[in-house]
């Protein structure tokens, strides 16, 4: 495949690093994560000296000074070898750049650092049992008190949600205000009265992701753990981040794609039917190369916001075009390269099984695939 514009040499070398990395160190690890539902606390120190953590924060704050290419690399890199127990995405891609845009200097300097070294894992509490697609419903709220905010309520479905020693909760801080109302505080769970993990959720894939419940009962945080200068800044900080983590996502689902169609080609080339290869036969062979072409047509568009995303040019619509028509197709093609597998497509130690299960989540985190076309339609509206 041709190399992309943003590909540079530099970050080639870089992700030719990244993918020893997760080949080597941690895509032997996924079975036993997945049987014992966690991955080890002690990857995120590995992950942070190995240099896949806050790739792109500048190195004043312990980041390594990289750019969005090289966060590309690392959910590339991540999604192609099927280690999804551990979400750099949700760690680097999303909170440490929540901090980096609307972190005070204090704040900066005092969670970024330890999060690049792995010694802190991030996580980003928005949804709530009774509110994911519609975040101004969150019931969450902070209640001003002194110095402190003290906040009662309940977050679902939290990955890192397990390990997580800091989390970004989104939370009322006016529930007369409706959207107006939410604002994004940082909260350090160590050792913190009123906070406690709930059960490590049962999924029916991505078994290995400490995807978690987090309870907040009377939990006072310092009111300088506010992210912004004022409350009532949530809802746009939110909306402002949202493109670059749904580009994330697709960065992720291209290379799954590319994963799934790998290991189709290996099995149909050596398996036997009727006295030949199933690569032999005209229906494998126009599947995989119906599957290849809408790969290379989505990590074509991928690549384009890639591109748009360095010069800062990706707006939200475009972002969104991404995540639902990568997820989508995904999925799509996950599905025809299983049943060319045949029953061990459905065998849980073929790689294709487990991205079956795996990749359903992505048409519905990081915004319902539904909620992304209503996004496109309003800018098309808008312009009409
Ligand atoms: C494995 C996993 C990991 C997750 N990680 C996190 C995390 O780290 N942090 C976090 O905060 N959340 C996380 N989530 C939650 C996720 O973001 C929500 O599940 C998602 O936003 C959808 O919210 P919901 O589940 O409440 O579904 P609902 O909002 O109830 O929506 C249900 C369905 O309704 C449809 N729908 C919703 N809105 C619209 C609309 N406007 N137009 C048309 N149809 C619509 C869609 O089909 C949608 O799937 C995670 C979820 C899972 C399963």
């Amino acid at each position: 495949m041709i190399a992309p514009s943003w590909m540079t040499d530099d970050v080639v070398l870089f992700r030719d690093n990244v993918r020893k990395v997760f080949e080597r160190e941690f895509a032997p690890l996924e079975e036993r994560w997945r049987r014992e539902h966690l991955a080890d606390r002690s990857v995120w120190r590995q992950a942070g000296e190995m240099g896949l953590l806050c790739t792109s924060i500048p190195q004043a704050y312990g980041g390594a000074g990289g750019t969005f290419a090289h966060e590309a690399v690392v959910a590339y890199e991540q999604g192609r070898a099927l280690v999804n127990s551990f979400s750099i995405n949700v760690h680097s891609g999303i909170v440490a750049h929540y901090l980096l845009a609307y972190g005070s200097e204090v704040q900066k300097q005092r969670w970024l650092p330890k999060m690049a070294t792995g010694e802190l894992v991030a996580a980003i509490a928005m949804s709530e049992p009774g509110a994911g697609s519609d975040l101004q419903a969150v019931r969450t709220s902070a209640r001003r008190d002194g110095d402190d905010y003290v906040i009662e309520g309940a977050k679902t479905f939290i990955t890192n949600g397990h390990h997580a020693d800091l989390v970004c909760v989104v939370v009322k801080t006016d529930a007369a205000r409706g959207a107006k109302g939410v604002s994004l505080l940082m909260v350090e769970t160590a050792g913190l009265p009123g906070f406690r993990r709930g059960r490590l959720l049962e999924k029916i894939g991505q078994h290995g992701q400490d995807t978690a419940e987090l309870f907040f009962d009377g939990v006072r945080v310092p009111a300088a753990n506010l992210l912004g200068d004022e409350e009532g800044q949530g809802f746009r900080q939110l909306m402002q981040q949202l493109a670059r983590e749904r580009l994330l996502i697709a960065i992720g689902a291209v290379a799954m794609m590319q994963r799934a169609i790998d290991e189709t080609l290996a099995y149909v080339a050596q398996r036997q039917v009727f006295g030949e290869p199933l690569l032999a036969l005209q229906n494998t062979r126009f599947k995989l190369a119906e599957c290849q072409t809408e790969a290379t047509i989505t990590q074509t568009f991928v690549d384009a916001c890639i591109a748009r995303q360095l010069d800062g040019t990706l707006d939200v619509p475009t972002a969104a075009m991404a995540k639902w028509s990568s997820t989508d197709k995904l999925g799509r093609i996950v599905d025809e390269c299983l049943q060319l597998h045949g029953g061990y497509g459905y065998m849980t130690e073929y790689p294709i099984a487990r991205l079956y299960a795996d990749v359903r989540v992505l048409r519905i985190l990081g915004g319902a695939n539904e909620v992304m076309k209503e996004l496109i339609a309003r800018s098309m509206e808008r312009n009409a």
